[in-house]
């Protein structure tokens, strides 16, 4: 076994010069040369600290010595020195195999042209490029940046000089990554993106007895740089990096999904499109029902007519009355009845298939009602459609039209045949009075002829017959005669509208006192008569004498209603109330039945055509009662009485009728 003493003396064979330091940086052996040349006046320098030795000429000496060493004379020793004057000694030993195939022991590689032969610097250069291009070669290689840093120090560590003593930390957008070296000797590789510095690597050996050597600074420099390109090239690192391979079948595969994305897409852009014109169609189908629907309703609102849908089973599908709810039965909400009507015309319908056009009584109004039917697809009647119409008043204006017609078209016949009339009974009139005064005259001398001829005839009867009777049958002619004229001279007042201008001023209790004075004599053998007549009451502008034939003609009237053998009474009354007169004629005579109430005011209407009645009293009172604005009524009940109520308008402002006159 090689002792290292042995060794030392075996060194000291080939190299005058040899100087052996512990780890330390202690003398563990140093050749007698080296001991006299470069450390004089030293003592033994075993055991002592190489920096304590070292002066200037020490270095010069072993400077000049190593340059003989170059030339193979000499040996080497393990020296470094920095610019600043400092020492650094690497305490690791190497050695060289020379071409020749020599082994060298090296001590260091610091000293410039000294201590590596061409052959060493040549490897470690490898070494270097191979560091540089597993470092490339990673930075490729790497999925992320994590994966990056994580694997970033083992790649590294084999160009270092002591792989496994290397400690590498790096920080790389605030993600870091190992462990800080804790030696002050160790390199800074800042990690410059885009002229900004997001991280740094930090490269030391794991104590302080390794130096780092240029090279291995150059190596890490570069490496900064290249990661720096790399970082930038990746777009600072944020993004997933990927093998070329992996990239390539990705970018296929992403090429494939974009495609099917693609494709998908247009397919739900299609069915988009479809759907949004469905929708559309719908949205409009839609709406145009909403229109139709709310036209319907709004048209059924204003249909002035009573409209309601009837279903089959006479249920209210829809009606425009506000009263009536859809879903009742028609006969109950329309007909308050529980089951449906006899004369029903969805049953008509139903089975006739035809429209129905009717008018009915309800209560006191005329309906007319046309009842269509509404068919379904099959053609079958579904339901009835009901027009209800209220011709109440249209009925009142056909009857009012009617009177008024026939009012109208007697007026011009009477005016036109009371002339005719009333000319040839003026003649009748006058030479009956003659034939009466000259039978009056003739008599007595016809008497005297009877005595000597008592068989005389005349106009083939026995004379005293006829000289009992003929006087009758004159005085009849007479009374037929002046019935002819009342009734012509009545008729003329009801045609003759015009005649009389409404200019008086009214004063209607004394009116109705002068009236009663009148007919007296004709009342008074029926009735007595009774005033209450309220001061009050105003004058209106009138007619007078008009006014007083109504009040003639309801009181005659009233007197004639008196039941044989029984005397009536008969009250007339007068009161004013908000702006109207009222007169009341009010008698307790027969009454009268309502049959015989709907017609005392048509002309010609009597019940009393034995007794001379005309019929035109009262229809000539209605008249006048109408030209002064005014309404006549009547309320009657058989055997109780009637009572005649005219309401007359009087301006509130006009003074008592009393103050007046
Ligand atoms: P006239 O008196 O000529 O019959 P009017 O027009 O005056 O004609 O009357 C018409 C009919 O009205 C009478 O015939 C009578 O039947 C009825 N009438 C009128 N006034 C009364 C009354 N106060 N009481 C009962 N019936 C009456
Ligand atoms: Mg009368």
């Amino acid at each position: 076994m090689l002792k290292l003493e042995n060794f030392f003396d075996f060194m000291e064979e080939s190299f005058d010069y040899l100087l052996v330091l512990d780890e330390n940086a202690k003398v563990i052996h140093a050749s007698e040369e080296i001991a006299s040349d470069a450390f004089p006046d030293n003592g033994p320098l075993k055991g002592r600290s190489i920096e304590e030795l070292l002066t200037s000429f020490s270095v010069a000496t072993v400077r000049s010595a190593m340059s003989q060493a170059k030339a193979g004379t000499r040996g080497i020793v393990v020296l470094s020195t920095e610019d600043d004057g400092s020492l650094h000694i690497p305490l690791k030993a190497g050695y060289l195999i020379g071409d020749d195939g020599d082994v060298y022991p090296l001590f260091g590689n610091r000293l410039e042209g000294l201590t590596r032969g061409d052959a060493w610097e040549k490897d470690e250069r490898i070494k270097e490029l191979a560091c540089l291009y597993s470092v490339a070669e990673l930075i490729e290689g790497s999925l992320s940046i994590p994966d990056f840093f994580t694997r970033f120090p083992r790649t590294l560590g084999q160009g270092m000089l002591y792989p496994d003593e290397v400690v590498i930390y790096s920080r790389y957008l605030g993600v870091e990554y190992g462990q800080k070296p804790t030696s002050k000797n160790h390199l800074r590789v800042p990690l410059v993106v885009a002229k900004e510095e997001k991280g740094e690597i930090l490269v030391g050996y794991q104590d302080d007895d390794h130096e780092l050597l240029p090279e291995e600074r150059k190596l890490l420099d570069e490496i900064g740089r290249s990661l720096k390109v790399a970082l930038e090239r990746k777009e600072f690192g944020e993004k997933i990096h990927l093998m070329e391979e992996e990239e390539e079948d990705y970018n296929k595969r992403l090429e494939q999904l974009r495609g099917e994305i693609e494709s998908r897409t247009k397919e739900l852009e299609e069915q988009k499109n479809k759907l949004s014109i469905v929708d559309s169609y719908l949205d409009r189908v839609k709406g145009g029902w909403e229109e139709s629907k709310s036209r319907l309703e709004t048209m059924f609102k204003v249909i002035p007519d009573d409209v309601v849908l009837i279903d089959k089973k006479h249920k209210v599908v829809m009606t425009n009355r506000d009263d009536i709810e859809p879903g009742t039965y028609c006969y109950t909400s329309y007909f308050h009845r529980d089951k449906p009507c006899e004369d029903c015309r969805l049953a008509r319908i139903l089975r006739d298939k035809t429209p129905v056009m009717l008018t009915m009584k309800m209560d006191e109004r005329y309906v007319q009602v046309h009842a269509l039917p509404v068919f379904n697809q099959d053609h079958e009647v579904d339901g009835i459609l009901e027009f209800y119409r209220d011709i109440t008043l249209e009925k009142t204006y056909d009857q009012q039209l009617q009177q008024a017609d026939k009012l109208a078209s007697i007026g011009q016949l009477v005016s036109g045949i009371g002339h005719e009339i009333n000319n040839p009974n003026q003649f009748i009139r006058g030479n009956i009075r003659i034939i009466q005064q000259s039978l009056e005259d003739m008599l007595p001398i016809v008497d005297d002829y009877v005595k000597e001829h008592p068989d005389l005839k005349i106009a083939r009867l026995n004379y005293d017959f006829f000289r009992e009777h003929i006087m009758t049958l004159v005085d009849d002619m007479a009374h037929g005669s002046e019935r002819i004229k009342a009734i012509v001279e009545g008729l003329r007042t009801f045609t003759r509208k015009d005649e009389g201008l409404l200019v008086d001023q009214v004063d209607i209790n004394t009116l109705i006192e002068t009236a009663a004075r009148l007919v007296y004599n004709e009342v008074y053998k029926h009735a007595d008569i009774e005033f209450d007549l309220s001061p009050g009451v105003p004058a209106f502008t009138g007619n007078s004498q008009k006014i007083e034939q109504v009040l003639v003609n309801l009181i005659v009237n009233a007197s004639q209603a008196m039941p044989d053998g029984r005397r009536g009474m008969i009250k007339v009354a007068t009161h004013y109330e908000k702006g109207m007169i009222t007169i009341l004629v009010e008698d307790n005579g027969k009454g009268m039945n309502e049959s015989t109430v709907k017609q005392i005011f048509n002309p010609f209407f009597t019940t009393k055509r034995a007794k001379g009645g005309t019929g035109l009293g009262l229809a000539i009172a209605y008249r006048i009662i109408e030209e002064h604005n005014g309404k006549i009524q009547v309320r009657s009940k058989p055997g109780v009485g009637t009572t005649f109520i005219i309401r007359i308008p009087a301006p509130k402002a006009a003074p008592p009728a009393g103050e007046h006159k």
